[in-house]
């Protein structure tokens, strides 16, 4: 039976329609689908396939403002966020392809060593075939299709599955592809949950480029690991925000508010963890205090925050503010969240340890834990000391300083006085280490990973053999050993008996 999915605006409650559930039948049906469009759409040149991207973006900036209030209906986030983070950055990306994307995916030449003369190498990227991509509710818009235009631009064919808790993004993304028309199968959006997930994965993809928790990360990896089908993973995050003695206080502390309240903290590369020099904490808590409590929350708009867009996030969130404040926490703005409301307070928790979940688990809502610390060494080890490493920023005025810090920090990516923003330049690649990821996505290796890299090791053919093929020789061996002396060895070591069976043997391959 097909099960319904109801579409609501978390600010207001208000019911915005329902939708089918994609079956697993549908589910095979639409990759057998992208698996037909697959040859044509490969083999299309890339200065067509940027044609729709093209078409997409003129269509994005010319009904930028309809689409962005259609995502805050989804989320609940304010619509000045929802054009800045999903259709600004997505339009930008659109660029980033359009300008650069020959140069990222045209062959590439090679080195090739003087032994293997006369060749030339190159590598090529391929289209992998059909790309599942699924994604979460946070940005609902640019992560869902920023994976995909890039998994188009490279030549592959691409089912979607957004996330089900703001399905009628789905819808929207749907809407947006029919309106510059692309060819039959190139891109399908299945409506669903974790059920339409599972199916499309089971539908053996050629690659699955997946954003959303942890836990789920893991199940995909283990289902697809079945079919040895390569993933990507973008998942969560705790990032740590180091504030030195030496940083500009004041832009430090309105990063810190934007880094910990834009999207109501639902953002995976928020200000999770914040560490303050002790010498500077009393100023600076009283800026992030003083600047939090000027925040307004409303929607749509003439807010800083909007709404909680998950009612199941807001038990989370609860859950750590409510162990923080039990185990001796104080929360200097905000507090222990209503569970009757989609709206949550910006939180700054004082006094936390390092043992408490705010410190350790993904919160994904607007509450800025903050601690002090005394040393540089101090500051690396706490930063570190968490199972995710997705973003991280450091604030000093001493550029050798935070250069030396970010570069101990095991992060995927770091902004240096500045918080999330890495994320906002498409040249550079976007990914995690430890839990939070596997793979980068954005910049040229971004794009190069939905393609395979093919290696290509061209003779002109001329020669009727090789210094290494049958049959073997005495002179063979002693060519290699004479080889191996001459180009990597101890020159003395080369005699006239090794000179002579190189020539004898260069002499054979004509
Ligand atoms: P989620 O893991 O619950 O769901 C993500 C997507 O996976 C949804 O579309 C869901 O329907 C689907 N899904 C769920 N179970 C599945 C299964 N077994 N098989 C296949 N698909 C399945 O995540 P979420 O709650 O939507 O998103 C929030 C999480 O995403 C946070 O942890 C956040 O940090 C992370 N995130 C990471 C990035 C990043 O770039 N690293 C960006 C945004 C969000």
């Amino acid at each position: 039976m097909m099960a319904v999915m109801s579409m609501l605006n978390p600010a207001t409650g208000e019911q915005l329609g329902s939708l089918q559930e994609a079956t697993p039948a549908q589910v095979e049906d639409a990759v057998a689908r992208a698996r037909l469009a697959f040859p044509a759409w490969s083999t299309t040149s890339l200065a067509e396939r940027l044609d729709y991207l093209t078409r997409l973006r003129h269509y994005l900036v010319d009904h930028g403002e309809e689409i962005a209030r259609k995502i805050s209906e989804a989320t609940g986030k304010v619509t000045l966020e929802a054009y800045m983070t999903e259709i600004f950055v997505t339009v930008d990306t659109i660029r980033f392809y359009e300008k650069h994307a020959y140069q990222m995916l045209a062959d590439q030449p090679v080195p090739t060593s003087i032994v293997l003369w006369p060749k030339k190498s190159y590598i090529h990227y391929k289209p992998m075939g059909v790309v599942a991509v699924i994604s979460p509710w946070n940005y609902p818009f640019q992560l869902a299709i920023i994976p995909v235009l890039s998994a188009l631009v490279a030549g592959n064919t691409v089912i979607l599955k957004p996330s089900e808790v703001t399905a009628s993004t789905g819808l929207l993304i749907e809407e947006v592809f029919s309106a510059v028309s692309m060819p039959d199968g190139v891109v399908t959006v299945l409506h669903g949950g974790r059920e339409a997930g599972q199916a499309l994965v089971a539908a053996r993809p050629d690659k699955i480029f997946f954003t959303g928790s942890v836990a789920t990360g893991k199940k995909i990896m283990a289902a697809a690991a079945e079919h040895l089908i390569p993933v990507e993973l973008e998942l969560g995050g705790k990032d740590p925000m180091i504030v030195f003695e030496d940083a500009h206080l004041e832009r430090a502390a309105n990063g810190a508010v934007w880094g910990a309240f834009t999207n109501s903290g639902q953002v995976c590369m928020s200000v999770e963890r914040l560490f303050v020099h002790e010498k500077v904490y009393p100023d600076f808590l009283k800026l992030v205090t003083e600047k939090t409590k000027a925040l307004r929350q409303s929607y749509p708009d003439q807010a800083e925050v909007g709404s909680m867009t998950s009612s199941q996030q807001i038990g989370i969130v609860r859950e750590h503010v409510n162990e923080a404040l039990a185990a001796g926490a104080t929360a200097v703005t905000g507090g222990l969240p209503s569970s009757d409301s989609m709206y949550i307070a910006p939180t700054i928790l004082t006094s936390v340890t390092s043992d408490m979940k705010i410190m350790r688990e993904e919160t994904f809502g607007p509450v800025l834990p903050i601690m002090t610390f005394a040393t540089e060494e101090e500051a690396v080890r706490l930063a570190n000391s968490s199972p995710y490493g997705l973003n991280a920023s450091v604030w000093s005025g001493d550029k050798t300083k935070a250069d030396r810090v970010a570069r101990q920090l095991d992060s995927g990516n770091v902004c240096i006085n500045d918080v999330i923003i890495s994320y906002a330049n498409p040249h550079l690649p976007f990914g995690g280490v430890k839990q939070s990821g596997i793979g980068r996505y954005r910049g040229p290796s971004g794009l190069q990973a939905f393609t395979h890299s093919i290696s290509v090791i061209h003779d002109p053919g001329k020669r009727k053999r090789e210094f290494n093929w049958y049959p073997y020789t005495k002179d063979q061996e002693l060519t290699f050993i004479g080889l191996t002396n001459l180009l990597y060895g101890k020159l003395q070591n080369v005699n006239r008996r090794t000179l002579g069976a190189i020539w004898r043997e260069f002499k054979r391959l004509f």
